[in-house]
């Protein structure tokens, strides 16, 4: 049966995990998002300046499961984490894919590209035959790619690498692809890490119905829409002047240095490990989807109207 966007956006756009929550659903979801992109141009995941987060959040992905996704659903190419090819064979490979499907295939960036020293402080590999910076293989990759992915923080705005000081003058993809002229469109899907649904969501939109509606820091509006501090389980407190001063008490968390009014994404309905748990449930909200993360918020702990201020 084929998926129509519209209820593909529904799925998506549903309380709980996303595509597939309800186990009657989810073999048709799968076979309808197996059959939309069959055939379709292939993905390449490649990791600069990051810590692999978003990688072990795509592994948690539960419906479907992630061996359907890497096979089946988001035709997944290359990954240094997950593929069982390693070496210059690999790096081999990818290049080949590029070459093969020009302007066609697409391309998830995980972590910054980090320019200091002329790249030399990120060189993933050697690629047909030399041994190469994370820069040019974004300049490679980058300039011939139909789109770019760029997941998490650390790709979408620069994350905790580019932070005060940034030693290793680390960005994220757009501002990288700014400062070099190539004109390849990036969707941003910041979070530190991302929930698993939102990059397989972006990734399967994308092949089945191009590229979905970015707000103006370029994230997907399906999943980047909605303000966390208007959906927190504890927003009556806020409304009732009712503040935890230490973790435990009964309260909204503002006065700990919750970051949720400044903070738009749709954790707050999802959660992570099949809905099990989310950061206010027992932390607090960081603002880890928005840019300027974290220098931003920082110090974290530190209620919003000084947290930020006070880092020089
Ligand atoms: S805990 Fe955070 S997100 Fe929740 S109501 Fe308080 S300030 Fe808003
Ligand atoms: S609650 Fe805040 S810190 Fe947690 S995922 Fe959502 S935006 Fe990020």
């Amino acid at each position: 049966m084929p998926i129509s966007r519209r209820q593909f956006l529904k799925y998506c756009a549903g309380t709980g995990i996303a595509i597939g929550a309800s186990g009657t659903l989810l073999p048709e979801i799968v076979e309808a998002l197996e059959k939309a992109v069959a055939g379709n141009p292939p993905v390449a995941w490649i990791q600069g300046g990051g810590c692999t987060g978003c990688s072990v959040s795509l592994l948690n992905t539960v419906h479907p499961s992630i061996a359907e996704v890497l096979l089946k659903i988001i035709s997944l190419k290359y990954h240094p984490t997950v593929m069982a090819a390693s070496g210059e064979k690999a790096g081999d490979y990818l290049y080949d894919m590029a070459e093969k499907n020009k302007g066609k295939y697409f391309l998830a960036v995980e972590g910054t590209v980090v320019t200091g020293m002329d790249g030399k402080f990120c060189t993933p590999g050697k690629f047909k035959g030399k041994e190469l910076t994370f820069i040019k293989l974004m300049v490679d990759m980058g300039t011939n790619a139909a789109a770019v992915l760029a997941l998490g923080q650390c790709g979408a705005y620069g994350g905790i690498p580019a932070g005060k000081p940034n030693p290793t003058d680390s960005k994220g993809v757009m501002d990288f692809f700014k400062d070099h002229g190539i004109k390849t469109p990036v969707i941003n899907i910041p979070g530190c890490p991302p929930h698993p649904d939102w990059i397989v969501g972006t990734i399967a939109h994308v092949l089945m119905f191009g590229v979905p509606e970015l707000d103006s820091d370029g994230r997907p509006k399906l999943f980047y829409s909605t303000n966390v501090h208007d959906n927190c389980p504890y927003r009556s407190y806020y409304d009732a002047n009712k503040f935890a001063k230490s973790f435990g008490d009964e309260g909204c968390r503002i006065e700990l240095g919750c970051k949720g009014p400044e903070s738009f994404a749709d954790c707050w309905k999802r959660g992570w490990n099949k809905n099990v748990n989310w950061c206010i449930h027992n932390s607090l909200c960081f603002g880890c989807t928005q840019p300027g993360f974290p220098d931003k918020f920082s110090p974290l702990y530190t209620k919003i109207e000084t947290a930020g201020r006070e880092v020089a």
